[in-house]
């Protein structure tokens, strides 16, 4: 890449919702840069499975990206239930008139699939191996210090928009941003177990956090939160231990837990700023709003901002790209504080201790299950966002 150039909108991050918002940007006549510090999306491939909803399902498919997706396993039904509790709920994908409530695939095939789909997009200019290290706004335009492993220059854009995950660009003039540690951490794997696989994502809250099955394959990807050192403990744990402390917490549902794949951890932390803009700055995805993964929204939440992004400098940008991101912000808010504020009440509402509050959920659980309107309403908003 030379020194010194400029381009329309330099998108800051090509991981999942980096990479969406340069193919929604595609065809709005518009130059667009994707900065990438990975060298390689094959050198560096990600554990995590990804819930995906149908308004994602939708986006993806407009973006020609879902058709290469190796086989999304359909989630029919999805059970809730809390450790030590007699309550529990049942969302069902026949009853809510709808062919799925989302779809399970893995981060990794969806960035191969979405890198697979820029190639394709000549006009978009991808530069992999290329780290972002400053960034600033100044009258009309946005200032990226860059650098690669044997050089480094500044790049000028219209727009600089930051889809880095909030990991690396942590300071910026005018975004204020919150953090809140949950002191848990996520274990990953992808477990079989003793029943097969029947299309329920299961979400068990225990009193170290909740324990999520997504269907996966012929198995389940399993995100099983606990604090950090009991998180610890269970990642050292041989197999047949692993297996069997799991069945402990999570029950009989699926029967015994027969294998894991190779273990994972995520330290988990609720982040959000005050403005997603800043000048000529935006942010988006992770970098925007970083949630628990308890109810599966956070990259639901960043493809949602990535298409409404795209639309709005797509649009309005062509004019004027400072009126371009207020729409964007203010488009964005409901949903991104409906999504945080959603995600952080479910985590913090069974993790509290005392057995009167567990008898309340079981209560609340029993309610919600009796309750046709409230799944109808409950399903919408996970599978659209807060603004339905
Ligand atoms: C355990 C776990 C389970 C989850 N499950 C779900 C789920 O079921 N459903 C769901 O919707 N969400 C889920 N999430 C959330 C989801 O993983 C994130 O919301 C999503 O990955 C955010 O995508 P992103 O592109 O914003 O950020 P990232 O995935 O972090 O990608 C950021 C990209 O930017 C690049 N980058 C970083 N810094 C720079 C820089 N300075 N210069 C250039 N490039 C840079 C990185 O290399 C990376 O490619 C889960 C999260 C966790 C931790």
């Amino acid at each position: 890449m030379n020194a010194d150039r400029h381009t329309d909108i330099a998108i800051i991050g090509g991981g999942p919702v980096g990479a969406t918002l340069a193919l929604a940007l595609s065809g709005s006549g518009r130059r667009v840069t994707v900065l990438e510090a990975r060298g390689s999306i094959e050198a560096s491939p990600d554990p995590r499975a990804l819930a995906l909803s149908q308004a994602s399902r939708i986006i993806l498919e407009r973006l020609g990206v879902w058709r290469k997706l190796p086989a999304p396993t359909p989630i029919s039904r999805i059970h809730i239930s809390q450790q030590g509790g007699f309550g529990r709920a049942l969302l069902n994908a026949e009853e809510e008139n709808v062919e799925a409530l989302g779809y399970v695939v893995d981060y990794s095939a969806l960035d191969l699939a979405l890198h697979a789909t820029l190639i394709e997009h000549p006009e978009i200019e991808l530069h992999m191996g290329i780290r972002v290290t400053d960034l600033a706004s100044n009258q009309g335009f946005a200032s990226l210090a860059c650098a690669s492993a044997d050089d480094s220059w500044h790049l000028t854009a219209a727009v600089a928009a930051v889809a880095d995950g909030g990991k690396s660009i942590t300071q910026l003039p005018g975004i204020r941003r919150s953090s809140q540690d949950y002191q848990q951490t996520a274990v990953l794997a992808h477990v079989k177990t003793e029943l097969p696989q029947q299309g329920i994502a299961y979400e068990r809250f225990t009193r170290n956090g909740p324990i999520a099955l997504l269907p996966s394959g012929d198995g389940y990807a399993l995100v099983w939160t606990l604090p950090p050192a009991e998180a610890a403990r269970v990642l050292a744990l041989p197999e047949t231990a692993f297996l069997r402390e799991l069945h402990d917490a999570f029950g009989d549902r699926q029967g015994r837990f027969l294998a894991a794949s190779a273990r994972n951890s995520f330290p988990l932390s609720l982040k959000t700023v005050d403005s997603v803009t800043s000048g000529r700055i935006v942010l988006l995805g992770n970098a925007a709003q970083t949630l628990h993964p308890a109810a599966g929204q956070g990259f639901n939440l960043g493809l949602r901002d990535a298409w409404a992004l795209a639309q709005a400098l797509g649009k309005d940008g062509r004019r004027d790209d400072t009126a371009a991101l207020q729409r964007y912000r203010s488009e964005r808010r409901l949903d991104s504080f409906g999504g945080a504020h959603f995600t952080d009440g479910l985590v913090r509402l069974f993790s509290r201790p005392g057995r009167l509050l567990g008898h309340a959920r079981d209560l609340g659980l029993l309610a919600f299950e009796q309750s046709p309107a409230a799944k109808h309403w409950i399903t919408r908003k996970l599978s659209f966002g807060a603004q339905g």
